[in-house]
């Protein structure tokens, strides 16, 4: 079992996540809200409604207590709005992005024309749009670069959305270059998702069975699956654990794990560890796929089953089911009271 090394949370993300958890454990009870959702991973968004965090879209009818932007970040008009409302503010932007801010933000005030490589339905390319009013000119694909009217006689700066592929906008530029603009370009690609797809690659080259882990409306999972599968044919996409149909897999498959920048680690630790298990079944003793099936059938997602606790490690708890592997209680999932602290209970 091999999981890919960049798999699950980028940098971004995590930070994000971990002020926000932060930011839960010291409230007092104030509202506390985020702005669109943290994260596209469910069983996370669904954590953080549970322990009083709560996704907004818009802050009509709100006037109090603290709002978490997410790591895609937001224009400045939220920025604004929330000053004016005397209300606080987590800012989870991520670094990279705000750079991006801070750079179309600095040429817009010097006159300038901002363009934008990227997706403009993305929130984070949204964003960056609210640092300049509102005005840039987003261009998505080439045929767009070579299609737009520009002025030759305007100072461009040129900014692109940190998850576009280079070669797109390298294209791209070179279009722009042949209409003869006045630019400067920012080279504003984060190498972390570039990185993740290029080490899913090589993975799937290399493996029989390929496990893709992530939400199903996550876009980068979804693109790590196509990547996959292009190169293994027996790549699956799965949520959690629970998805995965155990009996297709073999004691002596090669299997390749990856997960999209929203996957929980708790998630991925979950699929390594019962994967790993099949790996070092003793299959001389009994049939492994008999094995395997006779401890499946007493678990199901959702039942309510007594355990024995085995070990408190930092804020894990481990617990013995009866089942072939442990289950792992990670300290977000062991209560909803946020102070309960598990090697005090257990
Ligand atoms: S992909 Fe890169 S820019 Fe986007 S949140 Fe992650 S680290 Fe930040």
């Amino acid at each position: 079992v091999t999981l890919a090394a960049s798999a699950g949370f980028c940098f971004g993300v995590k930070r994000a996540i971990e002020m926000a958890y932060a930011e839960i454990e010291k409230n007092n009870g104030a509202p506390l809200y985020s702005y669109g959702s943290l994260i596209h991973n469910k069983e996370v968004t669904k954590d953080l409604d549970a322990k009083g965090l709560h996704i907004i879209e818009s802050l009509d009818g709100i006037d109090e207590g603290t709002v978490v932007i997410r790591s895609h970040g937001v224009g400045k008009f939220l920025y604004d709005a929330l000053a004016e409302k005397g209300m606080r503010m987590v800012d989870g932007t991520c670094p990279f992005v705000k750079k991006i801010h801070t750079i179309v933000n600095e040429a817009w005030n010097q006159g300038k024309s901002i363009i934008i490589a990227g997706d403009g339905k993305h929130p984070e390319v949204q964003g960056i749009n609210g640092w300049c009013g509102n005005t840039a000119i987003i261009l998505e694909s080439p045929e767009e670069a070579k299609a737009a009217v520009l002025d030759t006689e305007k100072d461009y700066a040129v900014v692109v959305q940190t998850t576009f592929r280079q070669s797109k906008f390298d294209d791209m530029l070179a279009i722009l270059r042949e209409k003869g603009l006045k630019m400067e370009i920012s080279q504003t690609i984060c190498s972390a998702t570039e990185k993740r797809q290029k080490e899913a690659m090589e993975l799937s080259q290399n493996v029989d069975k390929m496990i893709v882990i992530g939400d199903k409306k996550s876009s980068n999972t979804q693109k790590l699956v196509e990547i996959c599968k292009k190169n293994c044919e027996n790549t699956v996409h799965i949520e959690t654990i629970c998805d995965l149909v155990l009996k297709t897999f073999k004691k002596d498959d090669r299997i390749g794990i990856t997960a999209g920048a929203s996957t929980p680690p708790a998630i991925i630790k979950e699929v390594v560890v019962t994967m790993s298990e099949i790996e070092n079944v003793n299959v001389e003793e009994v049939s492994f796929e008999q094995m395997l099936e006779d401890s499946l059938v007493t678990l199901h997602t959702g039942d309510v089953v007594k355990g024995t606790v085995i070990q408190v490690v930092g804020e894990e708890v481990s617990v013995n089911l009866g089942f072939k592997s442990d289950g792992v209680i990670p300290r977000g999932e062991f209560s909803r009271d946020t102070t309960v602290v598990p090697s005090q209970v257990v």
